[in-house]
């Protein structure tokens, strides 16, 4: 049983609560939370570690959503909009894969850590980062993906993702979770969609798709018009979309650990379908900045919970969870900062774990997971109302981490 004490204890639970002064007692689960001079009357024969001065003890960082197969991109892929973002990526692609070696990965698995994320849901489209993965110190959420829009195709590709799928489970553990993605409702054969969710019902994995990304794909996928249309023609010869947005959601029913990627052109209807369907957004701000196409509306998703992913660094200039909240922050003009804040530090840690389908992590709360990272505050934070805003504004690495209770 170990005690750490800090100035401030941050349990992104339920409340919000914030406790000054306050102490957490752990083995790989938490066991108590109080404040500090409660905690050494209650256990005078544990040594207390105390954290230094302005330190923040809160939960590790949860990056719901990250492609870390398109590690090696920096500065090749042209950005500013979608279609000429997907051009580039299907001229770029195979370069960018075999440049992403495992030593690569491993160095933005590192860089992952030290900015205190502590569980990641990786999508994997070829099962290259597999090891690196299994391997690392983090809690990984696996999710192989499905794609192929072509009804000839759908058996070969159904094998392929299955043997992925299958190898994946070799690795499965407390740390390692096999789950599905689907690559989105224009690129993937609506039978093949049902067959790897019959397998995600069956088996009570997680499931992840990206949805509704880009003005282009709304076009499409309602009207079978727009950019996509001489991109399905060029590429795959087919001139209408093989699924509507309803019918792909409706697929769905039943997935309990369910989340859509991206979400920016969802209308009200399928915004409804979304929530009915128990199903978390990933809100990736940066990627959706960087390829030209809309944000969020945080304030028609009101009731939908939503979590933050950096998507990869295809549509990024970092993996790092804390760049990804200060990006955040800034493109949401609409809210007030202070109260943002507090609600991106939820979704960073308690929402993105439930968003992954782990239901005990992502908080300070007894009986759940002891992944916490200890952080330090540049000087005394006057208002514990502000706190939030300050950890998010100032912190670019993490003192110290514990995944399980053990110092990572
Ligand atoms: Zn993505």
């Amino acid at each position: 049983m170990k005690i750490l004490a800090s100035t401030w204890v941050l349990t992104c639970d339920e409340n919000f609560s914030i406790i000054h002064d306050g102490a957490v007692v752990f083995t790989d689960k938490i066991i108590e939370i109080d404040y500090k001079e409660r905690i050494q009357k209650k256990y005078p024969d544990i040594e207390i570690t105390q954290l230094e001065e302005n330190s923040v003890l809160m939960p590790g960082l949860v990056n719901s959503h990250v492609h870390l197969e398109f590690s090696a991109n920096s500065s090749t892929l042209k950005y500013g909009n979608f279609m000429d973002w997907l051009d580039s990526v299907i001229k770029n692609r195979e370069e960018l894969i075999n440049k992403a070696n495992n030593e690569v990965i491993n160095a933005q698995l590192k860089k992952i850590q030290k900015t205190g994320t502590t569980t990641i849901g990786a999508i994997s489209s070829y099962g290259f980062e597999l090891e690196a993965c299994a391997k690392s110190n983090l809690n990984v959420v696996y999710f192989n993906e499905v794609i192929g829009s072509k009804p000839d195709m759908i058996d070969t590709l159904f094998s392929d993702f299955k043997a992925r799928l299958n190898n994946s489970k070799k690795y499965a553990s407390n740390r390692f979770f096999p789950a599905i993605a689907i690559h989105s409702p224009y690129s993937v054969h609506p039978i093949l969609l049902q067959h790897c969710l019959n397998i995600a019902r069956n088996e009570d994995l997680a499931v992840s798709s990206h949805f509704l990304e880009s003005p282009q794909e709304h076009q499409w996928l309602h009207k079978n018009e727009g950019g996509f249309l001489n991109f399905f023609k060029n590429f795959l010869g087919q001139e209408k979309a093989v699924t509507k947005p309803m019918e792909f959601l409706n697929t769905f029913s039943g997935i309990k650990k369910l989340s859509f990627t991206h979400c920016v052109e969802t209308k009200k209807e399928e915004l409804e379908k979304i929530k009915s369907l128990g199903a978390y957004i990933n809100h990736c701000p940066t990627s959706n900045r960087l390829l030209n196409n809309n944000k969020l509306d945080l304030t028609k998703i009101k009731d939908i919970k939503f979590s933050i992913g950096t998507d990869g660094l295809s549509s990024n200039n970092s993996l790092s969870m804390f760049d990804e909240l200060r990006n955040a922050l800034m493109i949401h003009t609409e809210e007030n900062c202070v109260d943002l804040s507090k609600k991106l530090l939820r979704a960073a840690t308690f929402k993105g774990s439930r968003a992954l389908g782990l239901n005990n992590k992502g908080s300070i709360q007894k009986d759940y997971d002891a992944d916490m990272i200890c952080i330090k505050m540049p000087d005394k934070v006057e208002s514990i109302d502000d706190l939030a805003l300050n950890i998010i504004l100032h912190t670019k690495f993490v003192k110290q981490m514990y995944i399980g209770g053990e110092i990572v």
